[in-house]
């Protein structure tokens, strides 16, 4: 709410030419962290190949810092996540524990490659930490097609067999199996993905047998002109309604497979897709709230949205923003620059954004006369990611 409350006396103050409010503490609540940059597959549907294995990275000790500065000012939660393979990164399970010691909710997307590292940092995870594994398919051959990976003789097989394992370390966070859904006629630059529609089926039930907790579904997403990552279903060949109806019947029968434990989940945009509404999510409000709430650090620096990481004119500062006191100030600074001078409605127009809602929801409340004390607080869920 204090958000809200100084984007209020932000614009009253413009739109009355008095002097602006003075500048909050803007620390986002969550950031996605790419820990390095390296990755061991080729992936032919993954949307950050052009920042992939760059000569940058971290320095530890200021990455650290960096950690115990956001945490201080209010950081809530970490995802280590995409840019890269977070396993690779040689400090991967210490860096855990220290996010860990400072109270932070911590979740990994992973390529499973690594799944002694996950058993090492799973003792150190708690009920709302969660890793996922970005699988996507359910066969052996079709797994090794779409992914690359750098030792060819990995296998599902192996990534699977790793699960029960680190379930016998710690049962208490969640572990997902995620599916990306490609179809054909999808492009990543000149390279055309590989379908897996079929095999939608045969991966949840691996995913069952396997003991993750979830299976989830998404839509494959292509870089747009403007960097963006996004959903592009007209590129579908065959029949848009057809493929989408195959889509549709395979994940209808996977939900067949669930059982106590064990759940089916479907991405906002692949219901989006299914529902032929994915065109309402593009049409985004001018000022882009969620950039204050949710970053992404990467060793290529600081950018203000996931589906934007390496683009140049989304850049909140450089790989080390937020190291110390002096530096917040800086990173506040460029957050209110970016909110004042991104045009998601521009921008953003042709993503398919899973924060519209959010988006429009703070920019309908910032614009209304509502009092803010008359707005029913929800209880913390401790669920801090976004
Ligand atoms: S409008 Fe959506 S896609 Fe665009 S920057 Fe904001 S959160 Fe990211």
């Amino acid at each position: 709410m204090r958000y809200v409350e100084w984007q209020r006396a932000l614009r009253s103050a413009r739109r009355e030419g008095r002097p602006e409010p003075a500048l909050p503490e803007l620390v986002p609540l969550s950031i996605n962290l790419d820990l390095t940059t390296a990755c061991n597959y080729r992936c032919d549907h993954c949307i950050d190949w052009d920042i992939l294995n760059a000569k940058v990275k971290f320095e530890e000790e200021t990455l650290r810092a960096q950690m115990t500065e956001l945490a201080a000012r209010g950081m809530r939660s970490v995802i280590l996540i995409g840019g890269g393979e977070p396993t690779l990164h040689p400090g991967f399970t210490a860096f855990v524990r220290h996010l860990k010691d400072l109270r932070l909710q911590v979740a990994v997307v992973s390529n499973g490659s690594r799944g002694d590292k996950l058993k090492e940092i799973a003792p150190y995870l708690e009920k709302g930490d969660w890793i996922r594994l970005s699988l996507d398919s359910g066969s052996n051959e079709v797994f090794q097609r779409m992914h690359k990976p750098s030792r060819e003789s990995l296998t599902l097989d192996e990534i699977c067999a790793w699960i029960p394992q680190i379930k016998r370390v710690n049962p208490r966070f969640e572990l997902g199996f995620s599916f990306i859904i490609t179809w054909k006629g999808g492009t990543r630059d000149d390279v055309k993905v590989v379908e897996n529609i079929h095999e939608i089926e045969l991966a949840t039930q691996r995913a069952r047998d396997a003991g993750f907790d979830y299976i989830a579904f998404k839509p494959f997403l292509e870089r747009a002109e403007t960097g963006s990552g996004v959903m592009d279903p007209q590129k579908m060949e065959g029949r848009l309604a057809e493929v989408v109806a195959r889509i549709r019947a395979s994940v209808d029968r996977a939900r067949g497979l669930e059982r106590p434990g064990f759940v089916v989940r479907e991405s906002t945009n692949l219901r989006m897709l299914m529902q032929n509404s994915w065109r309402d999510f593009t049409r985004q409000p001018r000022v882009c709230h969620m950039q204050s709430l949710r970053q992404v650090l990467s060793p290529h620096g600081t950018f203000n949205c996931p589906a934007y990481r390496g683009v140049g004119y989304a850049r909140l500062g450089g790989m080390d923003l937020y190291k110390d006191a002096a530096s917040a100030q800086d990173g506040a600074a460029m957050t209110k620059a970016l909110l004042d001078n991104f045009d998601a409605s521009e921008n953003c127009k042709n993503v398919t954004c899973l924060y519209n809602g959010t988006n429009w929801w703070l920019e309908q409340l910032i614009e209304s006369d509502t009092p803010l004390a008359t707005i029913e607080m929800v209880a913390d869920r401790r669920d801090a990611f976004l």
